[in-house]
């Protein structure tokens, strides 16, 4: 449950979540489970309609499985992301690392193995949307100028802006060179650094 302003006064609305899966049982299942905790679910069982669905409706978050009948879970996730910024969290029975890693630099925000437990997909979701709404938060109090320095990664002496897609040195002669990355070559160090 999040809390938005309607007409300058604080209301409780439930979190719209999007589940793309052509497996009616482990969809149904989702959707029981999510709906218990007070989640507003959508089911979609195949990739084309996911997208429609995605973009008819303001939804906070997608649940994307990767193995779906037309439009596939990957080539839905570049879409996904082309219409704005939810997270999604991929479910698959795709176990292998490069799976992982394809799906996570393609922009998922969460990758789980099939099978899996419900109540880990929930804890998954609601550190989701607690990020979502700290940074929207962030945002709304101090400009955009903060969301962009919250997102910022420091490791060691290493510092990385994923936003200006710049890594820097924290060492006092090494100050004001930071270098500029590929989308890659950020999202690779991202995913090291976290
Ligand atoms: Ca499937």
């Amino acid at each position: 449950m999040k809390t938005e302003r309607i007409n300058g006064e604080r209301v409780k609305v439930m979190s719209k979540i999007l589940i793309v899966e052509d497996e009616e049982a482990i969809a149904d299942l989702e959707k029981d489970y999510l709906e218990l905790s007070d989640f507003e679910v959508t089911i979609e069982n195949t990739g084309d309609k996911g997208l429609e669905t995605a973009m008819a409706g303001e939804f906070d978050l997608v649940i994307l499985d990767l193995m779906l009948p037309g439009v596939t879970g990957e080539t839905l996730l570049q879409q996904i992301q082309d219409i704005g910024d939810i997270p999604v969290i991929v479910i698959s029975a795709k176990v292998g690392i490069d799976d992982k890693v394809d799906a996570l630099l393609g922009g998922a925000a969460d990758y789980i193995t099939k099978p899996f437990a419900v109540r880990e997909l929930l804890a998954r979701i609601t550190v989701q949307l607690r990020k979502r709404d700290l940074s929207a938060r962030a945002g709304q109090t101090a400009g955009p100028d903060s969301c962009q320095k919250d997102q910022r990664l420091t490791v060691g002496d290493l510092m990385l802006d994923p936003v200006l897609r710049e890594v820097s040195s924290q060492k006092a002669q090494d100050k004001n060179t930071a270098v500029r990355l590929t989308r890659t070559e950020a999202a690779i160090l991202r995913l090291l650094m976290q």
